[in-house]
């Protein structure tokens, strides 16, 4: 929600108020109920750009984190891939060696 800044040109009041999308309502000075109103540059603006670049700063280390998590999956069902293969090929020799002495006896 934006909440916007405001100096009375009247009485030279400032205040902020809030607008919101769905009311059409006026900025009204709180002091002396003028309508005759200056928006001004609020912080908001520049705490909103900061907020979102922070928002923005958040996101990608978010994503980065889950990279190195989605690497680190891989590369351990890679190891278990490797080890299969290993205990595969282990077990191989170990038969055909078997087959090989019963067949020289
Ligand atoms: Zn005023």
């Amino acid at each position: 929600m934006p909440i916007y800044e405001y100096a009375c040109k009247a009485c030279g009041h400032q205040f902020e108020f809030l607008l919101l999308p769905s009311v059409k309502a006026t900025a009204v000075c709180p002091e002396c109920q003028g309508q005759d109103l200056e928006r001004l540059l609020s912080g908001f603006a520049v705490n909103s750009a900061e907020m979102s670049q922070a928002r923005v700063q958040k996101a990608r280390t978010r994503l980065a984190k889950s990279r190195n998590y989605v690497d680190k999956q891989v590369a351990e069902r890679e190891h278990i891939e490797e080890h299969g293969k290993e205990d595969i090929t282990e077990h191989l020799p170990r038969e055909t060696t078997k087959g090989d002495t019963k067949l020289g006896k």
